[in-house]
């Protein structure tokens, strides 16, 4: 018997205008036994950085000799949006589509990022199941996202061990709103739909490595082993809190200053019409908008960047769900 092996293998995901090559990491963990494959990637959105360290600490920690079946890992999917520390790429680079998490399963001959996602599309499709590592904004409840009425995508969910799950309805499932931003372009949903199941960690925060951020990636990840049967060892049952991904977040109707009404915190239950806080404009010191949920639910993330835009997210709220 052998103890299993790790390969690093220098991909090319693309070719820049300069004819620079575009380049990432890609490793591979084989074990000494044969089971799944597992695709885990970090960082399609350059500035959530926390997946990348989840998936170095995920390197020093798996048991190789204990492993059996295969984990793919690619630490930094998108090196463009990386090297920015942004969220989308600039259209010097990719006009058509600058958000990587909207055009999955690409396109080999399409704009960059089609290109990226095409490339590492071929290593999606060759497992059994997939883990896509986002972070969100600092005052957010960390959580795992999965495809509503998925039953394989929930106990990968509920494997990773986040205390929240948001499910997310899809297809004909979902509001109008999911169709017009492109959601059916994200990762997760492209490899559910074909056939593999998937899900989106949101740990907390960018740009920053967090210790406690990383950690919850890095046991979740291993317990999503465990529960595919990629590792020995049982997944601990938890108590975990289930919602509905609701769109529709509060959003800033006026550009100004926002101040969170004080003393609300992420994790509050908040009821229908509640004041989540008031935009102002900074220089007459006016009210523009005292913004309220529209819908009663479990506030999980809330900004505490003030200056907004019209448009931005000012708040999320999910909605309870029955187990
Ligand atoms: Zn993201």
């Amino acid at each position: 018997m052998t103890d299993g092996a790790h390969t690093a293998e220098r991909v090319t995901l693309a070719r820049l205008p300069s004819g620079v090559a575009l380049t990432t990491t890609v490793h591979t963990y084989r074990g000494a036994e044969p089971g799944p494959t597992l695709y885990v990637q970090a960082a399609q959105h350059g500035r959530e950085i926390n997946g990348t360290e989840v998936l170095r600490r995920f390197h020093e920690r798996l048991p190789l000799e204990s492993l059996s079946g295969t984990v793919i890992a690619v630490p930094v999917a998108n090196p463009l949006t990386f090297d920015r520390v942004s969220y989308t790429t600039p259209e010097q680079l990719d006009s058509v589509h600058p958000n990587m998490n909207r055009i999955w399963p690409g396109d080999a001959e399409g704009s960059l990022h089609q290109r990226l996602a095409a490339r590492l599309w071929e290593y999606v499709t060759a497992a059994d199941a997939v883990v896509d590592l986002h972070t969100g904004s600092p005052d957010m409840l960390p959580h795992v996202v999965y495809r509503e009425g998925d039953e394989r995508s929930r106990g990968l969910a509920a494997a990773f061990g986040t205390d929240l799950l948001l499910a997310e309805g899809a297809g004909e499932d979902a509001p109008d709103e999911w169709h017009r931003r492109g959601f059916e372009g994200k990762l997760r949903v492209a490899a559910a739909e074909a056939g593999i199941p998937s899900i989106t960690p949101e740990l907390a925060h960018n740009k920053q490595i967090l210790e406690d951020v990383v950690e919850t990636g890095v046991t979740g990840l291993l317990a999503v082993c465990r529960s595919l049967e990629l590792l020995p060892g049982a997944v601990p049952e938890r108590d975990q809190r289930i919602a509905r991904n609701h769109l529709g977040q509060v959003s800033a109707d006026a550009a100004g200053l926002f101040r969170p009404t004080p003393g609300l915190a992420v994790g509050d239950e908040i009821a229908e019409g509640e004041p989540i806080g008031t935009v102002y404009d900074p220089t007459t010191y006016d009210a523009l908008q005292e913004a309220r949920t529209e819908r009663g639910g479990l506030l999980y993330a809330l900004t505490r960047e003030a200056t907004v835009t019209a448009g931005d997210q000012l708040a999320s709220v999910a909605i309870p769900a029955e187990r």
